[in-house]
């Protein structure tokens, strides 16, 4: 199956660079009917039109659940553990989070910022297709109807507020969730599990990895959350960041910036922050 379906105003669209073909249906529905998608990408001609990257909404604007991995690649986990001396290893369980799914915007939408601790995330998002519960990691991949970039904004000063801390707030505040700019199949991809990730404010790189440097890579991650409860169609797996976020260096976002991320195969982003 390949496709690359965008939001356009709420209109269900496929896209490719700024052209798009407009379906007549949501994204949440199109998502269900990766078939459809699939025969109207391979018969596309002409486009019905062009697109910014800020007219863009989120590829998948309502799932019902948005789970984040923390601590997923080795040099984060270092970085952190650098700035507030835990003696944090490579927890045994996975480190899951809730990002609630209203802090969902586009691919060229504003970051609202709010107090001096706000920072980026580049991160590889799952989508998950069709409905999924107990699946092992063999079967996991053929749950996934697509990729996209996403950016896991976190207020670091509201993450570790209280004691212990929860990262679920923080990471939710609105338009906290940029993702997009299109959900990608996996097969349009040349290989899902070792992709370029980079990240860049004011053109200055930042973050700059492979998501083949998961510590525990995306089969893992859906058949570990589908072993506990069921996913449903377009919940999204933010899959944690690579090593370079602003925390680790003082550098927290400001606004004027713009946030830049990458992810081969799967386009760009543009946030500016204000
Ligand atoms: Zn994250």
């Amino acid at each position: 199956m390949s496709f690359r379906l965008a939001n356009r105003a709420g209109q269900a669209v496929l896209l490719e660079g700024d052209d798009y073909w407009a379906l007549d249906t949501d994204p949440m529905d199109a998502l269900t009917r990766p078939q459809e998608l699939h025969d109207r990408w391979a018969r596309r001609g002409a486009a019905d039109g062009q697109v910014s990257l800020a007219e863009l909404g989120p590829p998948v604007p309502v799932p019902m659940q948005v789970f984040g991995y923390g601590l997923n690649y080795m040099d984060h986990i270092e970085e952190i553990d650098r700035v507030d001396a835990m003696g944090r290893t490579v927890s045994e369980a996975p480190v899951v989070f809730t990002k609630f799914p209203t802090c969902l915007v586009g691919p060229g939408a504003p970051v609202q910022l709010v107090g001096g601790h706000c920072d980026y995330e580049c991160e590889l998002v799952v989508v998950i297709g069709p409905e999924t519960s107990n699946v092992d990691e063999s079967q996991a991949w053929e749950r996934v109807v697509g990729l996209m970039i996403g950016q896991d904004i976190s207020d670091r000063a509201l993450q570790t507020a209280a004691t212990p801390p929860q990262f679920n707030l923080g990471k939710s505040r609105t338009s906290f969730g940029p993702t997009g700019p299109a959900l990608v199949s996996p097969d349009l991809v040349e290989n899902p599990d070792d992709l370029a990730i980079s990240c860049q404010v004011n053109g200055e790189v930042r973050q700059n990895s492979r998501t083949s440097y998961l510590m525990r890579p995306v089969a893992e991650m859906v058949a570990y959350l589908s072993n506990i409860l069921t996913l449903h169609p377009g919940d999204l797996i933010f899959t944690g960041t690579p090593g370079g976020v602003g925390h680790a260096q003082g550098l927290y976002l400001k606004p004027g910036d713009v946030i830049r991320s990458e992810i081969e195969g799967l386009g760009a982003m543009e946030n500016p922050c204000v």
